[in-house]
């Protein structure tokens, strides 16, 4: 029958904009409808307003799945310095921050515009502003219901992404979308998110807020203990930080996690070694080796004051405790600060119900789940974006002409 279109993509951030792309490039007719009032804002906020675009050390490893091999043949067929040949045939300048953290010298904005440009040469269609209101599968095609004018559409690429940031437009209807045609869904929490502790627990920590340290940070037991060596910072509700952020897509709910605040170092041999004939303060001490105001501010939490005492008054157990402590700090957060505040979205489409070569849902041919709305998470440093445009890629590639 007459289609009007091959393919509606739904969604244009960072993963439709790239499915879209590559389909038009390839000769199929494409819609591309959002509901935002401004394209790709996630793409514009992002990496602190320079987007952190990709990670030139991206591996299967950086994401969180309950099923972590589905990303590898998606990551395999577009790579990092495939995305960085496309950045650069578009002249846009870059630079590594650190741990191969990719970003662009001057703006996000370069980045929209070159998907525009790109989606402009696979003469994409756009409706947007636009709101999905709902997607039926007929005999052969879907019918997508919106606001304006109804989509008729071959195949449907849903990339609305996750819930992170609803104030930006985030949604769960490709969640949504997903348990109206049958497939599962892992559970959607808020990722790369500070973690928050109840007020009363807080109360003697509240007034490092602004403090900032290197830390080594972990969750879990065993097999699925994870680490992270990054930097902590205290504010006035909890902890946050990259080292949070990157343990928070880890932590469940009534766990605890354990953080090293002097990673690297041997508090207690320090201490010892600093203590015979010592009338230093131990806090005075202890600043000498530690951030200052962390370490008024830590003994100042600390049972019977020991900071005012004298070093060489100080019984070698009660260094050793106080050091033990430091490197191992066990707490258990109440909560997350959410999804306003959250990165990301961890969980989503199951990807058991995908296939890891196209995005297609496997029970319903034609409809495709590609970005963050998949079950696959990455950690911060470019690696969402990574995976956004790696599954963009490969769902572009596998859609047909109608
Ligand atoms: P999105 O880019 O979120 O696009 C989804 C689109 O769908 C949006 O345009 C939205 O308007 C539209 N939409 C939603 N619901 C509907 C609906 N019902 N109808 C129609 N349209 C709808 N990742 C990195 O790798 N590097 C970074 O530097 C980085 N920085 C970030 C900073 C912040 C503050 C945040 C919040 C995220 C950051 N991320 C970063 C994560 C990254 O932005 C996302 O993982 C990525 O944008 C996901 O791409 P996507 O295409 O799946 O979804």
């Amino acid at each position: 029958g007459r289609q009007a279109f091959d393919v509606a993509v739904i969604g244009a951030g960072a993963a439709g904009m790239m499915a879209a792309s590559v389909a038009g490039q390839r000769g199929l007719r494409v819609v591309l409808v959002d509901h935002a009032q401004r394209l790709a804002e996630k793409i514009r906020i992002s990496g602190g307003g320079r987007c952190n675009f990709t990670n030139i050390g991206t591996t299967p490893a950086q994401f969180i799945s309950q099923n972590p091999d589905f990303c590898r043949s998606a990551l395999a067929g577009y790579t990092p310095r495939d995305f960085i040949d496309l950045v650069e045939r578009h002249g846009i300048a870059w630079h590594e921050k650190h741990r191969g953290q990719l970003f662009c010298d001057d703006s996000s904005e370069a980045i929209i515009q070159m998907l525009r440009r790109e989606c402009d040469a696979g003469r994409v269609s756009w409706r947007m502003p636009c709101q999905v209101l709902g997607v039926d599968k007929g005999p052969g095609h879907f019918s997508i219901a919106t606001d304006g004018e109804p989509i008729e559409a071959a195949q449907v690429v849903m990339a609305t992404g996750g819930m992170a940031i609803p104030q930006l437009g985030a949604t769960d209807f490709a969640l949504k979308l997903a348990r109206q045609f049958g497939l599962k869904v892992v559970e959607p929490r808020p990722a790369l998110v500070p973690l928050t502790f109840d007020a009363e627990q807080w109360k003697p920590f509240g007034a490092l807020s602004g403090v900032s340290l290197e830390v080594s940070v972990s969750c879990g037991q065993g097999k699925r203990k994870t680490v992270f060596l990054e930097d902590l910072l205290f504010t006035h509700r909890g902890l946050s930080g990259p080292a949070i952020l990157q343990i928070s897509s880890y932590w469940n709910p009534g766990e605890a996690i354990a953080l090293d605040l002097a990673p690297g170092q041997d508090l207690a041999q320090a201490l010892l070694a600093a203590k015979p004939g010592n009338r230093q303060q131990l806090d005075t001490a202890l600043a000498a080796i530690w951030p200052k105001r962390l370490a008024e501010q830590w003994l100042a939490t600390a049972p019977g004051q020991p900071g005012a005492m004298r070093m060489a008054d100080i019984p070698d157990k009660t260094l050793r405790a106080l050091a033990q402590r430091i490197h191992g700090w066990s707490l258990v957060p109440s909560g997350t600060a959410g999804y306003r505040k959250a990165e990301v979205m961890r969980g989503g489409v199951d990807t058991r119900g995908l296939d890891q070569k196209t995005m297609q849902a496997r029970a319903v041919p034609g409809l495709y789940f590609i970005g963050e709305a998949v079950d696959v998470t990455g950690w911060l440093g470019g690696y969402n974006f990574q995976w956004a445009w790696a599954s963009g890629v490969a769902c572009g590639r596998a859609l047909r002409a109608a």
